[in-house]
């Protein structure tokens, strides 16, 4: 997780909201890294998770990860989530918690679907209030910035990141009867 903060920590050279990523390889080792690099690049898509993927992808030589960990500082949206299941990850690690627009707990669940036929374990909450704050000073940093626009859409994002240590958005309504706890 240390090394995906320093990628989240890159991203804020290009003013994109600080959110970073690496692929731990079957020995241990990082095969993949990535940033947020929206504003850098002008692509919609390119988030930090999806960036560590294809990273991993084109070092190993294969779009198969199923021996390959993804940590992640913030939660995943829909797409990253979606990304991780079709690389068939079998372990995901995240900082905070998006309680606004995660993919993997909060908001939706889309890599623990049981229609689908690949799941992936989730960590949630490792050094979750480092990853929290450097979103959070992100976001603070450009509310007071009194020149620029700002990305109304973007703050919105991350305005409920959980920032206390030890908290967690609570997936409720998507725990089933039957189902097994939402986090380990
Ligand atoms: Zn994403």
């Amino acid at each position: 997780m240390r090394e995906a903060l320093a990628q989240a920590r890159l991203a804020l050279a290009t003013d994109d909201v600080p959110v970073g990523a690496v692929v731990v390889g079957p020995g241990g080792e990082v095969v993949g890294r990535g940033h947020n690099e929206r504003e850098a690049t002008g692509d919609p898509t390119a988030h930090a998770e999806v960036l560590a993927l294809r990273d991993a992808a084109r070092t190993l030589g294969r779009w198969r990860l199923d021996d390959c960990t993804l940590v992640v500082t913030l939660e995943p949206c829909a797409m990253c989530a979606g990304a991780t299941v079709l690389a068939r990850v079998p372990r995901l690690v995240l900082g905070a918690w998006d309680p606004k627009a995660g993919a993997t707990g909060s908001v939706h669940d889309l890599v623990r679907d049981r229609r689908l036929n690949h799941r992936v374990e989730v960590v949630g909450g490792v050094l979750e209030a480092a990853c929290a704050a450097l979103l959070l000073d992100f976001f603070a940093a450009q509310r007071d910035a009194p020149t620029e626009q700002g990305d109304a859409s973007a703050a919105d994002g991350a305005a409920g990141v959980t920032g206390a240590p030890g908290a967690r958005a609570l997936p409720g309504p998507l725990t089933r009867a039957g189902d097994p706890p939402p986090f380990p």
